[in-house]
């Protein structure tokens, strides 16, 4: 990969990375082809990360279909398929770990510890390794994207790392590799993330900004089922993902909640254009 790396600068090529862990449907297909607006190289990794699951977690079932994964790569027209193996990216002796403080302690960072540490870590080895001028993410994880800007801003790196919009099933379910553990009932009931997550948007359209009259009516919609076994429905600033109590700045309308043993997240970026004018993208 380095030799590859190598090459693409030396024929003046702008490279994009999309970092994936694989079992890759339309939301990973969107930031290859934002890549491909931007690039004129783009590289797609698909890496299990075994640093950012805990014992506890899914790390070993974490679903893997490397055939059904590469077709859809080449007929999204990625250039390079980097697929490393834990040895290449941990070796025995491996001993250094990056942490972006304060953000990764909070909300995902406190109900998974360790998890953060692990996703920057490895997504600074692949920008290290790959050295591509764009980085691609996905605003479905708002907080992982927002660390990875942070740790990129922080350590001086020279790659722009660009966030991407959520990739939603028609009745409004961000995709995501895990949904596929969803039985029947709970795909169903899974939908309730974007019916609270709407009622905050509907609110918001509205004039309301009070954290906690968002907070109450995403908690409303979320009772109606129950099935959902919520974590958080959280307002933060955008920026440093501490809570806001009034919406007066760009911020993240947040929810995590299990489906059974599936924990899933969804979020709404509410911002404001320069006339003040509120927009909230779900
Ligand atoms: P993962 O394979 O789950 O680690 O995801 C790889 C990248 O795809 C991350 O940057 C995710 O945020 C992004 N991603 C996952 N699901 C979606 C989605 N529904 N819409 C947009 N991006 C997504």
């Amino acid at each position: 990969m380095k030799e590859f790396a190598r090459k693409q600068r030396e024929e003046n090529r702008i490279v994009g990375l999309v970092p994936t862990m694989g079992a890759l449907h339309a939301g990973h297909l969107s930031l290859i082809k934002r890549a491909r607006q931007q690039c004129s190289s783009v590289v797609a990794s698909i890496f299990v990360n075994p640093t950012q699951f805990s014992p506890s977690e899914d790390f070993s079932k974490y679903p893997r279909n490397l055939p059904a994964d590469t077709e859809k790569l080449e007929s999204a027209g990625v250039h390079c398929l980097f697929l490393p193996e834990a040895k290449e990216i941990y070796p025995q002796g491996y001993s250094t770990y990056i942490t972006v403080e304060g953000l990764s302690e909070r909300l995902e960072g406190r109900l998974r510890p360790g998890h953060f540490r692990g996703v920057s870590t490895v997504v600074m080895k692949l920008l290290q390794i790959v050295q591509p001028q764009f980085a691609y993410f996905g605003r479905k994880d708002a907080q992982q994207a927002t660390i990875i800007s942070r740790m990129a801003k922080d350590l001086n790196l020279d790659s722009e790392i660009v966030v991407c919009a959520i990739q939603r099933e028609p009745d409004g379910l961000a995709m995501s590799s895990r949904n596929v553990y969803l039985n029947v009932t709970d795909r169903q009931a899974a939908t309730v993330l974007h019916r609270a997550l709407q009622a905050a948007q509907l609110l918001l359209q509205n004039g309301i900004r009070d954290a906690s009259s968002l907070q109450a009516a995403m908690h409303r919609v979320l009772k109606e089922e129950s099935r959902a076994k919520v974590d958080y429905a959280e307002i933060v600033d955008a920026q440093t993902f501490e809570p806001l109590t009034h919406i007066n700045r760009t911020a993240y309308v947040l929810i995590a909640a299990k489906f059974g043993e599936t924990r899933l997240l969804d979020n709404m970026l509410v911002d404001f254009s320069d006339t003040g004018q509120l927009t909230a993208e779900l």
